[in-house]
């Protein structure tokens, strides 16, 4: 009987969303998705045109688990953020039933849907998804974020394929030099070994999702999937993944070193630049959005 709340839930979306403090309307258009606890719609502001995400999350939902605060410190964080790699937050608002988050609108949905699509990516591909993931980790890392549930429903893609980081849910700031997170309320998708073991985390747990991200893309499935958490979660502590022959040796040199169990041996974001991957070849700076269903033609 889900689908009768979800329409119940619906009801209480209205088709014109009022955001007082700035005294914008929107005009709420096609649905765009559903998360955890988030609807996300298509919206445009009926005087200037411009069209936005609406991330719609209703107050019922925030009822439990602390959502409230969670959901502060994901608006806290995402609107302090500004870097052509990350979604853009534009504004946020209220009313007695819903939160109300405008972000800019990935038309082109995330790396998720892609992944489905193509399975497995060239390499060429990989190196413009990769390199532009890193620029926004970096700029991140360099302001003390960590995300900590980068994985491909979380890059998102614009017209241009570019890649935007979304969902900062999950995401935590950095107090104090050196300072391990002890806690982490979810479930990251890519999740590290060292969060696992409960042992303090820090920025090297996006190093470990990337890993994770790029093995995804160029080889179809993730490096520690099974058909239990319980399993995954098994050979992630013992660090337990195969690299296929196919992998040609720099984007293999990359991954293994990303993927270690040990956090401090990970390289750290700014040096995934100097990799050779990155380095032998240029970095395409765009791609057909025909790459979204077909591999781009060997040049
Ligand atoms: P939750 O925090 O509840 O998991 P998400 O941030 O994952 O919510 O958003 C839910 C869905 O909304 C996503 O799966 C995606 O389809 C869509 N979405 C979220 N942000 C955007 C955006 N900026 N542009 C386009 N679609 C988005």
């Amino acid at each position: 009987m889900s689908s009768a709340r979800n329409d119940d839930k619906t009801i209480d979306i209205p088709d014109r969303l009022y955001d007082a403090s700035t005294k914008t309307n929107y005009k709420r258009l096609r649905f765009f998705g559903k998360g955890g606890f988030a609807k996300c719609y298509e919206i445009v502001d009926v005087v200037t045109n411009n069209v936005y995400a609406g991330k719609i999350v209703s107050k019922k939902l925030m009822i439990k688990h602390n959502q409230k605060e969670k959901m502060t410190q994901e608006i806290t964080i995402h609107k302090s953020l500004d870097h052509p790699n990350i979604v853009k937050f534009h504004s946020f608002f209220d009313d007695n039933n819903n939160v109300y988050i405008v972000l800019e609108l990935c038309k082109k949905r995330s790396m998720m849907e892609l992944h489905k699509r193509r399975k497995v990516i060239t390499e060429y591909e990989c190196r413009f998804y990769i390199y532009q993931i890193i620029q926004g980790v970096k700029y991140l890392h360099d302001h003390r974020i960590i995300h900590r549930d980068l994985k491909l429903g979380n890059l998102f893609l614009n017209d241009d394929l570019n890649v935007k980081i979304g969902d900062f849910g999950l995401a935590t700031r950095i107090e104090f030099e050196g300072e391990r997170k002890k806690t982490l309320c979810g479930t990251p998708n890519y999740i590290a070994p060292e969060i696992l073991n409960k042992k303090g985390h820090s920025y090297e747990v996006d190093i470990w999702s990337i890993g994770c991200v790029m093995y995804t893309l160029l080889v179809g499935q993730p490096p520690f999937e099974t058909k239990s958490l319980k399993d995954t979660y098994t050979k992630i502590k013992k660090c337990e993944y195969r690299v296929p022959n196919s992998l040609r040796k720099t984007a293999a040199d990359m991954i293994v070193a990303m993927l270690q169990s040990n956090p401090e041996k990970r390289p750290r974001i700014g040096q995934l630049l100097n990799f050779e991957f990155l380095t032998s070849s240029p970095v395409p700076t765009s791609l057909p959005s025909s790459c979204l269903t077909m591999a781009p033609r060997p040049d």
